[in-house]
C-alpha cells in the first residue's frame, strides 16, 4: 500500500523526455512506482491532467540569515521550489567569531540589501564553523531541502581578520582557508562560492572580502575541491575575470564551475553571448563551465538612500560609504555629476546601469504627476540633463523618492536565446536578499509561464529539465530532480494553461515588522518534499519542516 497515489497526471521526468499521462506512487517519502498504479493507497489524488514534475530546485538563493528565523524560507517553497541552494557569491554567514558578527551583519545590508536592525533581531548565532552551522541547519528543519556553500567572503574575514577587506593573502593565510574549506567539504557543503563582481560592496562601500583575492589564493581554494573529491565552484563574475582563467580551474580542480551572474544587458548585447560560447568551448574540451542565467527581467526598486542600481560605478566612489549631509554633498556636486556622466557614456563588460534613463522610472514621489514616468522624459520636459534630474528630485524629497530601473534582460529575443544555449543554466533567483529590490524567487513559475505557455520559446518538458534535472546534475545532488522510481518524492503538481508567478507585493513580516517583496503562486496546486504535502492549493502549510539538509553529492 502507498502513502499517496497522483492519478492521471502529466508527467514530466525532469530529463526532458516527452510528457506522457500516468500516475505516481509514493512510499516512506520516496517514489514507489510510476506509469499505471494499480496498488491503493492512504491517500488519493486524481491529478485530473495537471502536471506533475521534481519540484524545483533553486540553485542561486540567500537564505543564510533567514532560515535561522524562518524554517519555512518564505516564499519559496508555495512557488513549486523544493531544494534551495545557499551562501551564493560567497556570502555566508559562516564561519563567524562572536566578536564579527557585527561586521558580516552590516556587509549583508549593503550587498544584500537586508536591513540591519532585521539581521540584528532575526540571526539565531547558534553556531561559529561551518560545520557548526549545518548542524544548526539540519537541528532546526526547514520547509525544503538545503544545501549551502562555503563562501569566500566569510572565509577570508574569519582568517585574516580587517585585512581580509585590504590585501591579497599570504601563502600562511592561505593554507589555513584551504583547510577551511576542506572542513566544511568533509562537513556536507556543496561548493565553494566567491565573487569578483565590482557591485559586491560591503558597508561604507569597502569591496568585500573575496574581491581582494588574487588568482593564486583563487586558485588555491577551488583546487582544494579536487582533494575533496566533489563540490561545486560558483562565482559571480566580475568584468575583468577572464573566463580562460575559468577553464584552467575547472580543469585543475576537475570539478564545475557555475558562473553567474548572466544577464542580457542591450548597451552590450555580446558580452553574455561570448561568456556562453566560452563556457560551451570549454566544457566540450572537458572541463565543465556553466553559465548561470536570469529569466526574468532585472528591474530594481531602489531609494538614493541605497543607490545598488549605481554602487558599482567606479566614479560613484565618492559618495560610497557617506551619510547625511556629507552623502548629500557629493550628490550636489558638479565634479561628482560629470564623472559620473563620462562613465556612463563608456562602455563597459558587465554594468548593472548604463545611462539608459528612458528605463527608470519614478515609483513614488511627493509629486504625483511624476510617478510612473521616465527619467528620460521628465528630464526632457524639464530641459535638464537626466542625471541632474534625478539627483535634483531626489535630493528635494530628502532622498525619500522611490525610483525603478529595468535594467537587464529585457530584451526578450536575447534571453530567449540564452536560455536555448547549450551552456546555460536557469539560475540567479536571488531568494532571501535584495528582499526590497525586487523578488524572482518564483523564477521557475516565470519560465513555466512565461516562456513555455506565453512566448514558446521552451517546450515544457524542457523547461522542467531546466529546474530539475539540470541544476541536479550540474551541483551532483543525489535522488532529486527525476521522475525515478526510488527517488525522493518532491513533487511539483501544476496546471500548465495558467501557471505563473503573481505580481509582487509588500509585506511586513521581517524581524521587528520590516517590509519585504513577496509573490503568490499561479496554478500551483501542490508541492511534495521528501513525500510530505507543504503547499495546498498554493497556500504553504508553515507548521511542516520535512526538508533536509542534503551533505552527499555526486
Ligand atoms: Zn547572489
Amino acid at each position: 500500500m502507498h502513502d499517496l497515489v497522483i492519478r492521471g497526471a502529466l508527467l514530466l521526468d525532469g530529463l526532458g523526455s516527452s510528457p506522457r499521462h500516468g500516475d505516481v506512487g509514493v512510499r516512506d517519502g520516496r517514489i514507489a512506482e510510476i506509469g499505471e498504479v494499480t496498488d491503493s493507497a492512504k491517500e488519493t489524488i486524481d491529478a485530473g491532467g495537471l502536471a506533475l514534475m521534481p519540484g524545483i530546485i533553486d540553485n542561486h538563493t540567500h537564505y543564510d540569515a533567514q532560515l535561522t528565523w524562518d524554517p519555512s524560507a518564505s516564499p519559496s517553497p508555495a512557488l513549486g521550489v523544493t531544494t534551495a541552494i545557499i551562501g551564493n557569491c560567497g556570502f555566508t554567514i559562516a564561519p563567524c567569531r562572536p566578536a564579527d558578527r557585527d561586521l558580516v551583519m552590516r556587509n549583508l545590508t549593503q550587498v544584500e540589501g537586508m536591513s540591519l536592525e532585521v539581521l540584528r533581531s532575526g540571526i539565531r548565532w547558534e553556531f561559529e564553523s561551518v560545520p557548526q552551522y549545518l548542524d544548526m541547519l539540519e537541528r532546526r528543519g526547514a520547509a525544503l531541502n538545503i544545501a549551502s556553500f562555503v563562501g569566500h567572503s566569510a572565509l577570508r574575514s574569519y582568517v585574516m581578520g580587517e585585512a581580509a577587506t585590504q590585501r591579497v593573502a599570504t601563502d600562511a593565510e592561505i593554507a589555513e582557508m584551504r583547510a577551511l574549506v576542506l572542513e566544511a567539504m568533509r562537513a556536507g557543503a556543496i561548493g565553494f562560492s566567491t565573487s569578483t563582481s565590482p557591485a559586491h560592496n560591503g558597508e561604507a562601500g569597502v569591496p568585500m572580502p573575496s574581491r581582494l583575492a588574487d588568482e593564486k589564493e583563487l586558485r588555491a581554494l577551488v583546487v582544494s575541491l579536487k582533494d575533496a573529491g566533489r563540490g561545486v565552484f560558483m562565482l559571480t563574475k566580475g568584468g575583468h575575470t577572464r573566463m580562460a582563467f575559468l577553464e584552467e580551474l575547472a580543469a585543475q580542480s576537475t570539478r564545475p564551475v557555475v558562473v553567474a551572474a548572466l544577464l542580457h544587458s542591450s548597451t552590450n548585447p555580446d558580452a553574455v553571448f561570448r561568456d556562453l560560447d566560452a563556457a560551451r568551448d570549454a566544457t566540450a574540451r572537458g572541463h565543465k563551465v556553466v553559465g548561470a542565467m536570469s529569466c526574468c527581467p532585472l528591474s530594481m526598486d531602489f531609494t538614493l538612500h541605497s543607490p545598488y542600481t549605481f554602487e558599482g560605478l567606479e566614479s560613484w566612489k565618492p559618495a560610497l560609504g557617506k551619510k547625511d549631509e556629507a552623502f548629500r554633498n557629493v550628490l550636489r556636486d558638479p565634479k561628482f555629476r560629470n564623472s559620473m556622466r563620462k562613465e556612463l557614456a563608456t562602455p563597459a563588460h558587465f554594468r548593472l546601469f548604463n545611462g539608459q534613463w528612458s528605463q527608470v522610472r519614478v515609483v513614488e514621489s511627493a509629486r504625483k504627476d511624476l510617478e510612473q514616468r521616465s527619467i528620460a522624459e521628465l528630464a526632457g520636459q524639464a530641459g535638464k540633463d537626466p542625471l541632474d534630474f534625478m539627483l535634483d528630485l531626489a535630493l528635494e524629497e530628502s532622498l525619500d523618492t522611490v525610483f525603478t530601473a529595468l535594467l537587464l534582460n529585457s530584451d526578450e529575443e536575447a534571453v530567449g536565446r540564452m536560455l536555448r544555449h547549450p551552456a546555460s543554466m536557469v539560475s540567479l533567483s536571488d531568494a532571501g536578499a535584495h528582499l526590497t529590490f525586487f523578488n524572482d524567487a518564483g523564477f521557475g513559475l516565470h519560465l513555466l509561464g512565461h516562456w513555455v505557455r506565453e512566448l514558446g520559446v521552451l517546450s515544457l518538458e524542457d523547461a522542467a529539465r531546466r529546474l530539475t534535472g539540470q541544476p541536479a546534475a550540474v551541483f551532483g545532488i543525489k535522488e532529486r530532480g527525476v521522475l525515478k522510481p526510488g527517488y525522493q518524492a518532491d513533487l511539483l503538481l501544476f496546471d500548465p494553461a495558467s501557471v505563473n508567478r503573481g505580481p509582487n507585493r509588500r509585506v511586513f513580516d521581517l524581524p521587528g515588522g520590516h517590509p519585504r517583496l513577496t509573490t503568490d503562486a499561479v496554478g500551483v496546486h501542490g508541492v511534495w518534499v521528501n513525500g510530505v504535502r507543504i503547499v495546498r492549493d498554493g497556500d504553504l502549510d508553515r507548521s511542516r519542516r520535512p526538508g533536509r539538509l542534503l551533505r552527499d553529492f555526486a
